[in-house]
């Protein structure tokens, strides 16, 4: 797992001093940090029991947590990297160890929740990393200037030696501001970005959030926000288009505050920088409060020395070339020869290729490359990992196409059910949830709804919500933030219901509130607990009849309809029910067999009732958990 920003942050300064004295602070009595132990936190915890664990005011909890650009209410979980951080900057030590045993990892490749704010990647060496340029995303509303921005960034802080013209799109632009160098994806846009975490991928440092001065926070404004802050990426605001007559930047400020984005200026720590992107004004500005952001914030780092982990940030088959694919190397070194892993698919490195279509022996952590090689073209957001050889990638890939073949029959992502048996193991203290509503009163309707719902140590937590039909969007929020979406008066446009299909994200869609509450309530309570339901396999009819010993029969039989299996049986004789019983053993000629279908003979034993005799029928069933029916 990846060490969080807490583990190493003690090393790059003095601790802040505490700014509140015991007695300022009504109830509470802080414990002087010195002569306090170290702390242990949960793998969550809500900003209040922190407060509590820590012995502080609350309010200092969210003021420092703002600080991390982390906007919680005081019933909102937190995870413990997060807790660990916010409590250390409180001048509180941390403890190694975790207080609740569920935090221990349970081994998986992806951690739970990204967070966005980890320096040093899983595996790498502490003693060897570097650090990296800050990867940035750039967001905003349509036509308020993202691509302009970026073309502005491109023009006037193009490397050096990189000027001449770029000539193939790599899927990220490197720029350099006073010799540091930062690395733009070339797509802009929430959409693309949580596409990729949906995948699992996470590649973004810092979201630059474009705002048109003139235009203010409009719903893909919003949208951005809250993708931004589910992913836990820092955001910096770039105020466009500030050469118009009517710009009107106070305006947008209050918007801003008014979506929880508090800027510096209103005492918050978003970061907010006037450009125009069509004059070039406020650019090197814009490009230096980034860097001081994700110094202060991500402080990215990376293991050159390592074998080589990235993300494919786009990929297409090229005719002659095969399998082109862009790269983003995150951590270590990327070789002409090396063997990948990438998503389902694998390959030795043909060649690497810069912008220019130079070749290129290697590439090093934050830079963009093109390789070739792959023998299947991969999508973007899948992560690429040097494996040993290709025996090691072959299995890796069998292994992963076994896993996806589960997850589509269901088994993957964040459903009501599910959540019920995280509760239950203590692995989740949330249930996150994309709410979508027809119009801005039923969505403040809703949400005064959920507000009310109150269970022991569970709550909702609402990611993002918005007026408007359920898109593709937001179930790739859904699915790579593990939330359900949750739809009043609305439905699924587009391809948005196949992608919930793929992805395994639920969707409930409702038109009546109480239903609504009543079914999140019941989510949360664990009353929707899968259901055992009878399901009638097939029926057989008894042919003949066996004695074996005294007091066992087999009942040599005729599969009439459906199939046999082991499991439930019933026998009916003249159609009256006599017993209920069950199927022991199914047999074909000597052979004891899974099941046997229609027009089939076969013999039956069943473990109690031998009373059989020639024409009775038995009926077979098993019983299966099945999900309780949702409205829909
Ligand atoms: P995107 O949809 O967010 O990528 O927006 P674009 O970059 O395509 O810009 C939309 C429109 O706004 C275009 O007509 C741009 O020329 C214009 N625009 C972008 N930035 C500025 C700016 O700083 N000032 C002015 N006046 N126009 C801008």
């Amino acid at each position: 797992m990846a060490r969080s920003r807490s583990g190493t942050r003690n090393t790059r300064g003095p601790r802040r001093p505490m700014r509140r004295g015991p007695n300022e602070s009504g109830s509470f009595h802080p414990v002087d940090p010195a002569q306090r132990g170290a702390i242990e936190i949960p793998a969550s915890i809500t900003v209040k029991e922190l407060a509590e664990l820590v012995g502080v005011n609350p309010a200092d909890i969210i003021r420092e947590l703002i600080k991390s650009g982390i906007f919680a209410t005081i019933n909102q979980a937190i995870d413990r990297d997060t807790a660990s951080l916010v409590t250390t900057d409180l001048g509180y030590e941390v403890s190694e160890t975790v207080a609740d045993s569920q935090a221990a990892e349970g081994g998986g490749e992806v951690p739970q929740e990204p967070t966005g704010r980890e320096e040093i990647m899983e595996g790498d060496d502490p003693t060897r990393v570097v650090t990296r340029a800050p990867i940035v995303t750039v967001m905003g509303h349509v036509d308020h200037g993202k691509t302009s921005l970026l073309d502005a960034i491109r023009k006037t802080s193009v490397a050096a030696g990189e000027k001449g013209g770029i000539t193939q799109g790599i899927g990220a632009s490197e720029v350099e501001h006073n010799g540091r160098p930062l690395v733009f994806l070339d797509t802009p846009g929430h959409e693309a970005f949580t596409a990729m975490r949906a995948r699992g991928a996470k590649v973004t440092d810092i979201a630059v959030l474009v705002v048109a001065a003139d235009d203010g926070v409009m719903p893909q404004t919003a949208e951005a926000i809250d993708h931004a802050r589910a992913a836990r990426v820092p955001i910096v605001v770039a105020l466009n288009k500030m050469d118009k007559p009517d710009a009107n930047p106070d305006r947008v400020k209050t918007e801003l505050s008014e979506h929880g984005v508090y800027i510096e200026e209103y005492g918050g720590e978003t970061p907010l920088v006037a450009v125009s992107a069509k004059s070039g004004m406020g650019i090197d500005d814009l490009l230096e409060t980034i860097l001081i952001t994700s110094d202060a914030l991500v402080d990215p780092k990376a293991d050159p020395k390592r074998d080589a982990v990235g993300t494919i940030i786009e990929a297409e088959l090229d005719k002659g070339r095969g399998a082109v694919a862009s790269v983003l190397v995150q951590t270590g070194t990327l070789r002409v020869g090396d063997v990948v892993v990438v998503g389902e698919t694998f390959g030795k490195v043909r060649a690497l290729e810069d912008s220019h279509g130079k070749r290129l022996p290697k590439a090093g952590p934050s830079s963009a490359v093109i390789l070739l090689g792959l023998s299947e073209v991969p999508a973007a957001g899948d992560i690429l990992r040097v494996v040993a050889d290709e025996k090691a990638a072959r299995a890796i890939v069998e292994e992963r196409k076994l896993k996806a073949a589960g997850r589509s029959e269901g088994t993957g992502r964040a459903t009501l059910e599910d959540l019920y048996r995280q509760i239950q193991a203590g692995q989740t203290k949330e249930l996150r949830v994309i709410l979508k509503a027809d119009v801005q009163g039923s969505l403040g309707a809703v949400t005064h709804a959920l507000d009310q719902i109150q269970t022991d140590g569970v709550r909702i937590n609402v990611l993002h919500q918005g007026t408007g039909d359920i898109t593709d969007n937001d179930i790739n929020l859904a699915s790579a933030s593990d939330a359900v979406v949750v739809g009043f008066n609305t439905k699924l446009v587009g391809t948005a219901r196949r992608s919930a299909e793929a992805e395994g994200v639920e969707v409930r869609l409702y038109d009546i509130i109480y239903k609504l509450s009543e079914e999140m309530e019941a989510a949360l309570r664990g009353m929707l607990e899968p259901e055992e339901v009878e399901v009638v396999e097939g029926r057989a009819e008894v042919r003949q009849v066996f004695r074996v010993g005294k007091s066992t029969a087999i009942a040599g039989s005729y599969v009439t309809d459906g199939r046999i299996v082991r499991g439930g049986a019933r026998v009916y004789r003249n159609g009256k029910l006599i017993a209920t019983d069950r199927i022991d053993s199914v047999r074909r000629f000597r052979d004891d067999v899974r099941e046997v279908a229609t027009g089939f003979e076969c013999g039956i034993g069943l473990s109690g009732f031998h009373a059989l005799e020639e024409g009775d029928i038995i009926e077979c069933f098993t019983t299966q958990m099945v999900a309780r029916a949702a409205r829909s």
